[in-house]
């Protein structure tokens, strides 16, 4: 085990390099820094390993199960931090997603998206959510088709109680970044050509995409929010 102070300055170490490699990745393909938001995702980290990387100075978080996510919050809860949601959500987990996180990267499905409208009315909160899109077609994974995106985008501009704010993707894995661009690629193209008509009451700003093996590809593809675990926090167990 290592000690706390070891974690802490590595922690620190570690935040500090990505950010400066998202940095200079946005200087070397003429992007603005501040369009570019890191996810720290702390699945399987503790709530002591998180409020580390907070005082690091982490201020967005990514998690992917809610049992999970709702004990660190609560552990965590007097700090000003951003949570978002970047696991696959159960149906019957909406009553708690709306109210543990900003935005939920993962909705891939009219039935979800209308419970976290139910569930957010509840609360009286717009629940800002990414549509997760299955750009390669790949058998198993989730996220919707790339040509049923838009009709459930259209769909969802009705309820009032959600705000589509982008769209998220999980490439399959490969070693290589340059394997991975092509679906980063994509998934810029299909945010740009729903915009380009535009979906009434809806504008696709966010790309969620790029992870520690591949998140500078994925910026110079357009992305706006890049979530990396490994690189910050170490191989998880
Ligand atoms: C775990 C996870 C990440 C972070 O992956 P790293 O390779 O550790 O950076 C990013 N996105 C999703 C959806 C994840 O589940």
């Amino acid at each position: 085990m290592k000690d706390e102070g070891q974690l802490n300055s590595e922690i620190t170490r570690n935040l500090k390099a990505v950010q400066q490699r998202i940095a200079e990745t946005c200087t070397r393909c003429g992007r603005d820094p501040g369009t570019v938001r890191l996810v720290s995702v702390t699945k399987t980290m503790s709530a002591e390993t998180v409020r580390l990387a907070i005082q690091a100075g982490a201020v967005l978080f990514g998690e992917n199960y809610i049992q999970e996510a709702r004990e660190k919050c609560g552990t965590l809860a007097e700090y000003p931090v951003f949570w978002h949601f970047i696991g696959h959500l159960q149906t019957n987990k909406a009553k708690y997603a709306v109210k543990l996180f900003d935005l939920i990267h993962t909705v891939d499905s009219l039935r979800l998206a209308t419970e976290l409208d139910r569930e957010a009315r509840k609360i009286g909160k717009v629940q800002k959510i990414l549509i997760q899109v299955n750009i390669g077609k790949e058998v198993s994974k989730s996220g919707i088709d790339a040509e049923s995106a838009e009709t459930l985008i259209r769909s969802l501009a009705a309820f009032p109680h959600l705000l589509v704010r982008g769209l998220m993707v999980i490439p399959p894995f490969f070693d290589e970044p340059e394997r991975v661009r092509p679906y980063f690629r994509g998934l810029r193209e299909l945010r740009d050509s729903l915009n380009k008509p535009g979906i009434s009451g809806i504008r696709l700003d966010e790309l969620s995409m790029g992870m520690t093996g591949d998140f500078e590809a994925a910026i110079e593809e357009g992305a706006t929010l890049v979530r990396i675990g490994t690189a910050i926090f170490g191989e998880r167990q």
